[in-house]
């Protein structure tokens, strides 16, 4: 529901200072009001003292700083937290957050559904709803951090990665995920660093190749299958930008950026893409090239025609992988007491609005032995 102001979050700082602009007041306090918003996680205009108070006044009566509705929290016993948030009457898009030792990783959303329709996501089985709004993609992160400094304020609930790679096609919706990318990177934003954020996308050619241009992050490319009769069935826009024009954009968004590497998600579906032939045939895709490989066990969900590779075989599609000298991890799931690996979660909680969840494998990058 809009309430008719403009909110604030996810507004990046050329539009800030003009709207300050448009005020009379001088591009400084636009930063100040960011200071206050990210940094101190600050929504309230009235506590932010260093402004004058028609400044304060004016912020009140046009502006908020309104982040998406909580419908419900879940706390996993070994740290991950999820919450589903309101995106509209009857929708929901879920948000994860996943303690490591070293690092705190927020997985976000940015589309309620999908319209990419590949075969194993329940995301894309749902359909598309809507885009998210700058304001709801960074409002997650603002909420999140919000959320997680009330409990405890211990270094093991700060995010330092942000990850795109909940609900949704980022480069899909390109217009409202790069001003919310652009004020994750800014010093007077989330203040993370651009290694630090990682857009996942399915593969949207001519975004990669704007993207490079617009904000270099780093960037997960969903490949999940190395030939094109495979990947058009797995990954259905393959059959518009096929895997060859897929990997130039990659190749070419890396070189912009001193070969940074491009992390290449392989979900392991069982008998489908999980064979030492798929293997070394995606081994001779990425081989010398900047690239390593997110193996992915498949994560089922009601309906679903595929089973998740045995852990042998995720193994043995690993070691061929490893032996062309390709980097490679498979991934583990976390939060599994919480349904944190998929979206059940909000369903059971939220039988009333009829609210339904992708269902997405939230699962944290771990090196194997
Ligand atoms: N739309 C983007 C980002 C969201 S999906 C993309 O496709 O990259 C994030 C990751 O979860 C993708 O790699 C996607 O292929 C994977 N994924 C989707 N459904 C899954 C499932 N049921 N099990 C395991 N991984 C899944
Ligand atoms: Fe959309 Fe990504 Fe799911 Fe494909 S895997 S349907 S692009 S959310």
């Amino acid at each position: 529901m809009s309430s008719g102001k403009i909110n604030l979050l996810g507004l990046p700082r050329e539009q800030m200072e003009e709207l300050f602009a448009e005020w009379g007041e001088k591009p400084f306090r636009a930063r100040q009001v960011m200071k206050w918003i990210y940094a101190r996680g600050q929504n309230d205009f009235e506590a932010m003292t260093d402004l004058a108070i028609n400044l304060r006044e004016r912020l009140g009566q046009v502006a908020e700083v309104r982040p998406p509705e909580i419908l419900s929290r879940h706390d996993s016993i070994d740290g991950t937290v999820k919450w589903a948030l309101r995106a509209g009457a009857e929708q929901a898009i879920e948000m994860v957050f996943i303690p490591e030792d070293s690092r705190g990783t927020l997985c976000i959303s940015s589309q309620v559904g999908c319209a990419l329709d590949c075969s194993f996501c329940s995301t894309g089985a749902q359909g598309f709803n809507r885009n998210l709004s700058s304001a709801e993609i960074a409002g997650q992160i603002w909420l999140a951090r919000k959320e997680l400094g009330a409990g405890a304020s211990t270094a093991d609930r700060v995010i330092s990665n942000v990850v795109l790679m909940g609900m949704g096609e980022p480069l899909a919706n390109y217009r409202a995920v790069v001003p919310a990318i652009k004020v994750m990177l800014d010093d007077y934003g989330f203040e993370l660093s651009r290694r630090r954020v990682t857009l996942s996308t399915s593969g949207l050619v001519p975004q990669i190749n704007k993207l490079a241009e617009d904000c270099n992050v780093a960037l997960a490319v969903s490949l999940h299958a190395a030939n094109d009769t495979l990947r058009d069935e797995l990954v259905p826009i393959n059959r518009r930008h096929p895997i060859k024009e897929l990997l130039d954009a990659c190749w070419s968004y890396a070189r912009q950026y001193s070969n940074r590497q491009i992390t290449f998600e392989y979900t392991m579906l069982e008998g489908v893409n999980d064979t030492v032939e798929h293997a070394t045939q995606l081994a001779r895709l990425l081989k010398n090239r900047p690239a390593k490989v997110n193996l992915i066990p498949f994560n089922p969900f009601p309906g679903t025609r595929y089973t998740r590779s045995p852990q042998a075989t995720i193994d043995r599609f690993r070691q061929v992988l490893l032996d062309h000298g390709i980097i490679t991890i498979t991934r583990r799931t976390r939060g599994d007491d919480i349904d944190a690996a998929c979206g059940q979660l909000a369903g059971k909680v939220n039988d009333r609005i009829r609210v339904r969840l992708g269902s997405k494998m939230i699962s944290v990058s771990v090196q194997n032995q």
